[in-house]
């Protein structure tokens, strides 16, 4: 079964004081990658943005309200599904798994709210005193996206006094409908709310590094790119070791195995494969974590060729692989000033850093 989304994205950043939503987190905005996460789901109809406009298959942008209340009912009118998701434009680092969950279980229990737990105290401040703990237990933070029952919402909408104070759906539903039925939420779905939230929490850093041995007979493929020489890379894929090490540093970042565990060189189906058709795979993983590469940092160490000519195609290649501009890519070339086994013009080695946010 379908269901659709309202990007409630129409809020006044009173907390940050500027657009929160159009401030850029790598190369796209918050509201961006908000909706970023939703699109191409597996089904899921339409994606109601409402209060701003955004680009996007299937994308609808709709007026937003004086009121959160105002703004979400408008896009409840557009909904024609009959499970539908409620998401803050201000979480842009919400998975594409817990969006799944998040349907699935709307569409089983009626309602499914993601929740975390709090890891400081709490406690009840009356006259600038604290007067009484909170059961930490039993007390949870609660996210978006919020799934629901389309019918089920509107209802609670059409109970609800429009100038009625609540910070999320939820509250509507568990007032007028039922409880809330609770799914475990993403500590690193964030919501924006003061500066410091953009990025140190969230920025992720990786590193790698690989080395192959010079063959003769090969041709060289450094960043997907063929540079003429007498050598190539002796390996089971192609060889491109600047690619292997980008895939590494991108795979550590994204707190996943490297590519050797991802792909296993005792597999045929990687026979001299090109490293840009694996690439693909790894950038496809950082999708499904809703993860966006800043910026990469790459070294090639090698004795011979002689690198210079070639570093502005590879860093453009690497650019176009990446869906990146070039100005985050940052590639240089070394040797080793004739020393050990690079230096012997045995082997090429490649280093490199990454950071996701
Ligand atoms: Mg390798």
């Amino acid at each position: 079964m379908t269901y659709d989304v309202i990007i409630a994205a129409g809020g006044v950043s009173l907390r940050v004081g500027y657009d929160k939503l159009s401030e850029k987190i790598g190369e796209k905005t918050v509201l961006q990658r908000a909706v970023n996460a939703f699109l191409g789901q597996k089904n899921l109809g339409r994606i109601i943005v409402v209060g701003k406009t955004v680009d996007g298959e299937n994308v609808l942008c709709v007026e937003g309200g004086k009121t959160r209340h105002e703004s979400v009912e408008n896009g409840l009118r557009f909904v024609t599904a009959e499970t539908v998701l409620i998401h803050d434009a201000a979480r842009p680092f919400v998975t594409r798994d817990l969006i799944e969950k998040i349907a699935e279980d709307a569409e089983q229990y009626g309602s499914a709210i993601p929740c975390v737990p709090f890891f400081d105290s709490l406690r009840v401040v009356e006259d600038g005193c604290l007067v009484s703990s909170v059961d930490r237990e039993k007390t949870f933070a609660v996210q978006t996206p919020q799934g629901f029952s389309t019918a089920a919402i509107r209802k609670a909408f059409s109970l609800a006094s429009p100038d009625e104070n609540y910070t999320d759906e939820s509250e509507l539903y568990a007032k007028f409908i039922a409880p809330c039925h609770v799914v475990a939420g993403d500590p690193n779905n964030k919501k924006i709310t003061v500066e410091s939230d953009f990025y140190g929490l969230n920025a992720r850093i990786g590193s790698g590094f690989d080395v192959h041995r010079y063959t003769p007979g090969k041709p060289l493929k450094l960043c997907g790119v063929t540079i003429p020489y007498e050598y190539g890379l002796l390996a089971h894929s192609d060889g491109d070791a600047p690619l292997h090490a980008l895939m590494d540093a991108l795979l550590t970042a994204a707190g996943e195995r490297d590519i050797g565990v991802l792909f296993p060189d005792t597999d045929p189906q990687y026979k001299d494969i090109d490293s840009a058709v694996l690439l693909r795979t790894v950038l496809h993983i950082l999708h499904r974590k809703n993860l966006e590469i800043l910026s990469v940092n790459l070294t090639v160490i090698a004795q011979s060729p002689r690198l210079s000519p070639y570093i502005e195609e590879m860093r453009k290649n690497l650019a176009n692989l990446l869906s990146l501009s070039p100005d985050r890519i940052s590639l240089s070339a070394t040797t080793t000033e004739n020393l050990g086994l690079i230096g012997e013009n045995k082997a090429l080695a490649a280093m490199a850093s990454v950071l996701l946010v």
